[in-house]
């Protein structure tokens, strides 16, 4: 049994598994049965499966512990 994961928009997470970039920060930016995330390193995002997401979580941290992010998640990404 793996223990349910409450994912919620804006819930920063650390995975077990850093990106590319070396960053193991990510933030949520929207849940379904697909998750997407952002990276809080590099900007990039991208969307996990949500089964997959769940056990490659380390660590959640609640949305609010700063402030000066609470943007209703409008992020865009620049390429
Ligand atoms: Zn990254």
């Amino acid at each position: 049994m793996v223990p349910i994961v409450r994912l919620r928009l804006n819930d920063r997470i650390v995975l077990k598994k850093p990106h590319p970039c070396g960053g193991s920060e990510f933030r949520i930016l929207r849940v379904g049965s697909d998750v997407r995330i952002v990276c809080q390193t590099c900007g990039r995002d991208m969307t996990v499966n949500r089964i997959k997401l769940e056990k490659a979580i380390r660590q959640v941290l609640p949305a609010g512990e700063t402030a000066d992010e609470t943007k209703k998640g409008s992020e865009q990404t620049h390429e």
